[in-house]
């Protein structure tokens, strides 16, 4: 046993260890919101200026080319490519 100037006795052992449980794999999930995230994976756009994302499905359409997505109300509204260069000079 060590001791200090103060003549305490030092533990050998120090036994704190935290025990910190490995995230399993199976609770580690990308796909679940990865789009929120990162963004939607879109696919080509159309004719209409609608298209829809790749990973999740959801219904896209760009309100600079349509007022709202003709078949789905609760479409996301994202600029296509066009419309997106010509809103940052704008
Ligand atoms: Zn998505
Ligand atoms: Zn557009």
């Amino acid at each position: 046993m060590q001791q200090t100037l103060w003549g305490e006795t030092i533990p050998k052992r120090r036994r704190k260890r935290k025990v910190i449980p490995l995230l399993t794999a199976a609770s580690y999930s990308i796909t679940e919101n990865d789009c929120e995230i990162l963004g939607h994976t879109l696919r080509v756009w159309d004719l209409a200026g609608c298209t829809i994302c790749i990973d999740c499905g959801v219904k896209i359409f760009c309100p600079q080319c349509v007022s709202q997505h003709p078949t789905d109300p609760q479409a996301v509204s994202i600029l296509c490519p066009q419309h997106e260069e010509s809103t940052v000079s704008a």
